[in-house]
Order: structure tokens, then C-alpha cells, then sequence
């Protein structure tokens, strides 16, 4: 292969790969690498496709702004496109998306406008209305609207799906695939149907999204919520052909996170959350079958822009995808327990820089002190903030000279109530039973753990 001379010039001819360790019960299950693409997703594809058609037809001059909706990877893909073609980009997002998503998208010097995820199409703050009325309102502004702009399918009828059908040979007996905007499962349905009448096409569906009940009932459904990023809809898109689906299939967030985390563990492939959703739904699918089948689906992006969250087994556990020991006391409401070494701590003799540095590392406020296992302070901001304003050579200083040594040392069986004051006051409760230590509560340990009592989990 020859070098490139250009980035756009390394979008598509994505690699496939088979699973073969992954159990595929009677069948053989292909996914497509489609976070191989320059800007990290499959988007790239459409992002290229939308611009190009838009300069063909005369909707976009030298030096235009573009607007988009997106929950990021077109927004990604638009950004990489509109870099190397001279035009400006704005992105609308709903409040959901990963902060990874976000820092790369004003890295490659987009304008992100974040949105409210909590409210459905028709209200003034949903993401694509807001985009539709700054396109509207903005000077020689184009609206690149995926949602229904024609490029979209048509680039994966013209690239995605003859690739697919290039790199099996011809044999493809099911194609599995989850809907963002649709144009990924129309686009690559209509190109394999026209090759295989036969081909199976199976929507893979979050639980909370609309679609999979639309394919069953013609009906839309009550509307969910759900964690998995850029799949689910609360609306059948324009561009999106739900009449090819053969079967659809739900997925629970938990099942999409599992799946992912099994592809990485069992097969070395770092695939996203919706990726996760495609495998479990393809596994599903390839276990229930009693012929066998050559069976594909899509790695729609990788796992780098969620290692914050579904790859961080902290946050898998605040939002009760990994269940830990229960324990039925206070032990429930720490997030580091120090039993697993989890617990972020510093030593008497470390220095205030690298009490800060922990900190800002793991995003928390304060820090129990300890040596040889026992705890002999807390420090935390303004502690430090009280060191150092006016005199930064303190930055050096150790802990132990400004580490508060008023502990609020609670047993775990005492109640959540009595933490509350604490809290307020600005303590940190120390779980300890005698001389044994378990763990800190922060304030917002605590929110954590009543948001869960929210939603009926523990
Ligand atoms: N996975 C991810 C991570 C996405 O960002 C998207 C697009 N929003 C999709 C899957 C779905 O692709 P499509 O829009 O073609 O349905």
C-alpha cells in the first residue's frame, strides 16, 4: 500500500476481523473495525460523503460555517472533514456526551454547544432543533442534518456495504446493526439485500429507544433512557429504512457495557459502548441459530472515548453495572474501599504538591492521611488552599503540618442520617471499626448512593 497524501484519503477499506473466541454458538461472526477511521468512528464515512455532495450542489461556500447535531462522532468526523477543507464548524450535543468526545472535538477547533438529553424532539432545547435554528439564524450557514441529508446512506450503500461484501467473499447471511441516525443500517442493508435477497437484517436496539418496538408493533413505544452513546432514538429518522429490518433486538445498557468489556478481555479489541451493543445483540442472535451463518456487524468506534466510564469500574459501580459485596451498612456507601486498595490516601511526609497532584488526578477533594495502616488525618482543598495563598514555597511542606487531625470517625453500622451533618460542616466520615479503616464518605458518595436508591438499585 502506498502512502497516502492526504488524511481523507485514509477513510473507509476498514479492516474485518473474525471473533473466533467469543462463543458464536453454530455460527461464524465477523465485526468491522470502523474505529480504524482517521477520526475515530464509522462517521468519517458520512462526514466526507455530506460535505462533498453539499460543495457539489452548491450549498457551501470557501469559508462557510456548518452546523451540526450530533451525539459526537459526526460531529468528529465533520470537524476532521471541514478542517482540511477550510470550513468552520459548529456542534450541538445533548449533555450526556463523554468529556473525551468533547476535548477532541474543540482540539480540532469546533464550536461545541452543549444541550439538554432530557427533553424529546418539537422542545426548543432538544439538540437538533437548536442546530436547525442556529443554521437558520447564522449567515451562509448550512445545516448538515444527518437525520435526514441522503449522503448518509448513500455513503455506506457506496463504501461500507460492498466492502462488507468484498471482504466475506460474497457470503453474508445476517447483518446486525444499531440505528443512530439509520443511515449506517439503510445504507449497508439495501447494498447487502441487493446482493443476498436472503440476508437477515437484525436492528440491535437500546432498551428505552423506540425503534426496536416500532419494527415489532408499527407503534412508537414509551420513551426510555439509556447510557450507551450515538444509537437510540426517541423518533424514526428520515433516512433511517426500518421496513428492511427482518428482527429487532433490545439491549440493556448493562448487557452493551458487558459485551464490550468481554470483546477487550477475550479478543484484544477496544470497541465503544454502541459497539457493545452490536455484539451482544450479534451474539444473541449467532447462539440462537440451529444452522449455521455467516454472520456481521460494526464496531461503530473505540473504547479510548469511554475509558472514563463503562472501561472505569468506579464509575461501573456508582451507576450499579458491577454489583460489589453487600454489606448493608455504612461499608455500601464507600466508593474506594481500602480493603481493595482503592482508597486514594497520602503518607505524613509527602508533600502538599502531591497531596494537590492526587487530587486533581482522581477528581476528589480530600485525602485521609495514613501511616502503617492507621489514619492520622484528613487533608483536603482548603487545607491546602489555606498553606499556600501568599506562601507557594509551602507547596513543598509535609502533609502533616496542615492535615486536619479532627477525625469524625463513624462504626458502619451507624446511620446515613448522622453523616449528614458532618458533611455539612465540611467533615469527611472515616469508616472504621476499632482499629480497622474501610474507607472514607465524600458528599458525594453519598449522592451517589441515594440516586441509586432512586432508580430501585441498591
Ligand atoms: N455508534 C456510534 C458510536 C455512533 O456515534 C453512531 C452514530 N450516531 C452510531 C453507532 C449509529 O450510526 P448511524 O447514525 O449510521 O445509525
Amino acid at each position: 500500500m502506498l502512502a497516502y497524501g492526504n488524511v481523507l484519503d485514509a477513510i473507509g477499506k476498514t479492516p474485518m476481523l473474525e471473533l473466533k473466541r467469543l462463543d458464536a454458538g453454530p455460527c461464524r461472526l465477523f465485526v468491522k473495525l470502523e474505529f480504524v477511521n482517521p477520526g475515530g468512528s464509522i462517521k468519517d464515512r458520512i462526514g466526507l460523503a455530506m460535505i462533498t455532495a453539499a460543495e457539489r450542489e452548491g450549498k457551501i461556500r470557501p469559508g462557510g460555517m456548518l452546523i451540526e447535531a450530533t451525539a459526537g462522532n459526526t460531529g468528529l468526523a465533520l470537524a476532521l472533514v471541514a478542517g482540511q477543507k477550510g470550513y468552520r464548524l459548529t456542534v450541538v450535543m445533548p449533555d450526556k456526551i463523554s468529556r473525551e468526545k468533547i476535548f477532541h472535538l474543540r482540539a480540532m477547533g469546533a464550536e461545541v454547544v452543549i444541550t439538554r438529553s432530557d427533553v424529546v424532539k418539537g422542545h426548543p432545547e432538544y439538540y437538533q432543533d437548536v442546530a436547525e435554528r442556529m443554521a437558520r439564524e447564522t449567515e451562509n450557514a448550512f445545516f448538515v442534518n444527518q437525520f435526514a441529508n441522503e449522503s448518509n446512506p448513500r455513503a455506506h450503500e457506496e463504501t461500507t456495504g460492498p466492502e462488507i461484501w468484498e471482504q466475506m467473499a460474497g457470503k453474508v447471511d445476517a447483518f446486525i446493526a444499531s440505528v443512530g441516525t439509520g443511515g449506517t443500517l439503510s445504507g449497508v442493508g439495501r447494498y447487502l439485500r441487493s446482493r443476498n435477497p436472503a440476508l437477515e437484517i437484525v436492528l440491535a436496539d437500546p432498551e428505552g429507544s423506540v425503534l426496536a418496538h416500532y419494527v415489532e408493533t408499527g407503534e412508537l413505544g414509551a420513551l426510555g433512557s439509556w447510557l450507551v452513546e450515538g444509537i437510540g432514538e426517541d423518533f424514526v429518522p428520515p433516512v433511517c429504512d426500518l421496513s428492511i429490518v427482518s428482527e429487532a433486538v433490545t439491549v440493556t445498557d448493562g448487557e452493551s457495557f458487558a459485551a464490550a468489556r468481554e470483546l477487550l478481555k477475550v479478543e484484544g479489541v477496544l470497541g465503544g459502548s454502541s459497539s457493545g451493543t452490536n455484539l451482544s445483540a450479534a451474539l444473541r442472535y449467532c447462539r440462537a441459530q440451529s444452522t449455521p451463518k455467516r454472520v456481521v456487524t460494526l464496531l461503530p468506534d473505540s473504547g479510548n472515548k469511554y475509558l472514563s466510564k463503562m472501561y472505569n469500574d468506579y464509575w461501573m459501580i456508582e451507576e450499579g453495572f458491577i454489583e460489589r459485596e453487600h454489606h448493608g451498612d455504612l461499608r455500601d456507601l464507600i466508593a474506594r474501599p481500602h480493603a481493595e486498595n482503592a482508597a486514594v490516601v497520602v503518607a505524613p511526609e509527602d508533600d502538599l504538591l502531591i497531596a494537590y497532584g492526587r487530587m486533581k488526578l482522581y477528581d476528589i477533594s480530600q485525602l485521609p492521611v495514613m501511616a502503617d495502616e492507621k489514619v492520622l488525618g484528613i487533608i483536603d482543598e482548603s487545607d491546602i488552599l489555606l498553606a499556600v495563598y501568599g506562601h507557594e514555597d509551602h507547596f513543598k511542606d509535609e502533609v502533616a503540618a496542615y492535615m486536619t487531625t479532627e477525625l469524625k470517625i463513624v462504626s458502619p453500622d451507624a446511620s446515613i442520617k448522622s453523616l449528614v451533618p458532618m458533611l455539612d460542616q465540611g467533615f469527611v466520615p472515616i469508616v472504621m471499626a476499632g482499629e480497622n479503616f474501610f474507607g472514607v464518605i465524600t458528599r458525594i458518595d453519598l449522592l451517589n448512593y441515594l440516586r441509586r436508591r432512586l432508580e430501585g438499585r441498591r
